[in-house]
């Protein structure tokens, strides 16, 4: 490991100092540490897919996106970005969530994503299935009032109540509206698509203020003119949250997932909206629904673990080398 005045921060463990296939997996090969304390960037999982509701195995997410993390390389190639040499980052591992009750698993996530920020550090979670963003969006709301939020997903997530349960993962965008975590006019949901239960069951979101992109209009272009239209809405000074659920891409690329939906974002398409987001004022970010037993190749997880690597490259005051 190279001391320099400008990288005395947590380096990535070298793939020409432990082969990559090799050691013990933390997401990007980074220290694994007991909590935030001194960390500008805390990764941590959440593995929890009592949330869902068709197929389960989102629990596996961190365990696997840590693995497959391996080969991410520490800079990103287009972007110039270097964000080990920008922030402390390490893995604080997981949250210990309660297999048996989701009310209790989403409040020891609010918990722990309190003790990050009174840390200092933001988070950067990966899921689990969505409702983990919940807690992590009350957390973050005590801190910095109502946000602004960037949401990719096949799905709008603004249920009034799955099985009658208000908490599950296609309610989450609808509590964080209701509870004023997240400013309506300010919110942006990207991706949305397919079949729904009746012909207006976006429109919630957009009688709230929200934007509703959906994937049809993404289909065929860059979605680089769309972020840049979002960042001028926004404002560089609006505290901001990104959230993406893996299924906001299409199953050909992103397989492993809950509830996949057909005609989805490519991967191209999802790398140009998280670098879109480079000079928002990000507070926080994750990546959720992988789901690894329907992943036979890994490349959800590789895919996701890259995603994971770009949102680390748009914090604010990462460094680009060029
Ligand atoms: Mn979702
Ligand atoms: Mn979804």
């Amino acid at each position: 490991m190279t001391e320099t005045p400008e990288n005395h921060f947590n380096q990535p463990l070298s793939g020409n100092q432990m082969p990559r296939f090799a050691g013990q997996a933390s997401f990007f090969r980074l220290p694994i540490q007991q909590d935030a304390e001194g960390l500008d960037v805390a990764l941590l999982g959440m593995p929890v897919d009592t949330g869902t509701s068709n197929r389960g195995g989102a629990r596996f997410g961190p365990r696997q996106i840590r693995t497959e993390s391996v080969l991410v390389r520490p800079y990103g190639m287009a972007t110039q970005a270097a964000p080990f040499d920008s922030f402390q980052v390490a893995d604080i591992g997981d949250v210990a969530v309660n297999p048996y009750n989701l009310l209790k698993t989403i409040d020891s996530i609010e918990t722990t994503i309190d003790k990050v920020l009174s840390a200092g550090a933001k988070p950067i979670s990966v899921g689990g299935d969505h409702t983990c963003t919940l807690p992590i969006l009350r957390s973050l709301a005590k801190l910095y009032g109502p946000m602004a939020l960037i949401h990719v997903d096949a799905h709008a997530d603004i249920n009034d109540e799955m099985f009658g349960e208000k908490i599950a993962h296609g309610t989450v965008f609808r509590r964080a509206l209701e509870e004023g975590l997240v400013e309506g006019s300010k919110m942006f949901q990207i991706g949305l698509r397919a079949t729904g239960y009746a012909a207006d069951d976006f429109e919630w979101s957009r009688q709230q203020g929200a934007t509703v992109i959906p994937a049809e209009d993404c289909w065929y272009q860059s979605l680089a003119p769309t972020m840049d239209k979002i960042r001028d809405i926004i404002g560089p000074d609006m505290p901001t949250y990104f959230t993406f659920d893996i299924d906001g891409l299409d199953p050909s690329v992103a397989p492993g997932t809950g509830t996949p939906e057909p005609g989805g974002l490519t991967a191209s398409q999802g790398l140009e909206i998280i670098r879109g987001c480079f000079g928002l004022r990000l507070v926080g970010c994750d990546l959720m629904e992988v789901s690894p037993p329907y992943d036979n190749s890994g490349n959800t997880s590789l895919l996701a673990a890259n995603l994971l690597f770009e949102m680390l490259c748009s914090l604010p005051g990462c460094i680009r080398r060029r």
